[in-house]
C-alpha cells in the first residue's frame, strides 16, 4: 500500500508538530511554513466539494481559508488531514478522510531559529533582517 501524504494544517507549525507533509499557500499566509514543507494549491473544484460540504455540517462558519484549503488539499491528494481543530476534523470525517491530531510531544524537542528568506542569513533575529531588511521568518533547527 502506497503511504498517504499528510496535509499540515497551521496548528501543526504553531505548536511544532511533526512536519513530514505538505501544505496550502493559506497556512502559509497565516504562520511561518519551514523550506522543508512543501506548498500545493488546491484545485477550485475540491474547494468548492469541501465548502459544500462544511455547509452541510454547519462548520463553514467558523472555517478559515486555510481550513478550507487544508481539507480541499487532503482531497485532491487522498492525504491525512493533521489538525487540532474540532471544525476540521468534523468535516474531514464527512469527506471520508483520515485524520491525525498534532502531536504536542514532539514540540518539546524543536527548537525555533530565525532566518531571511530573502538572502538566507541563517543568523537573523525576529524582525528584519540585519543583512537586507526583509522581515524574518522561523523554522525549526
Ligand atoms: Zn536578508
Amino acid at each position: 500500500m502506497v503511504k498517504k501524504q499528510r496535509v499540515l494544517d497551521a496548528g501543526v507549525f504553531i505548536e511544532g508538530g511533526n512536519l513530514e507533509g505538505i501544505t496550502p499557500p493559506a497556512v502559509a499566509k497565516e504562520t511561518e511554513v519551514p523550506p522543508i514543507v512543501e506548498i500545493v494549491a488546491p484545485n477550485d473544484t475540491k474547494l468548492k466539494a469541501v465548502m459544500e460540504t462544511a455547509e452541510k455540517t454547519g462548520d463553514l462558519d467558523v472555517l478559515s481559508r486555510a481550513d478550507v484549503e487544508v481539507l480541499a488539499l487532503a482531497l485532491q491528494i487522498d492525504g491525512i488531514v493533521c489538525t487540532n481543530d474540532f471544525a476540521v476534523q468534523n468535516v474531514a470525517k464527512k469527506l471520508k478522510l483520515e485524520v491525525e491530531g498534532v502531536s504536542r510531544e514532539i514540540s518539546k524537542e524543536i527548537k525555533w531559529c530565525w532566518y531571511c528568506p530573502a538572502c538566507g542569513w541563517k543568523r537573523a533575529r525576529k524582525g528584519e533582517c540585519e543583512r537586507c531588511g526583509t522581515e524574518t521568518k522561523r523554522r525549526p533547527t
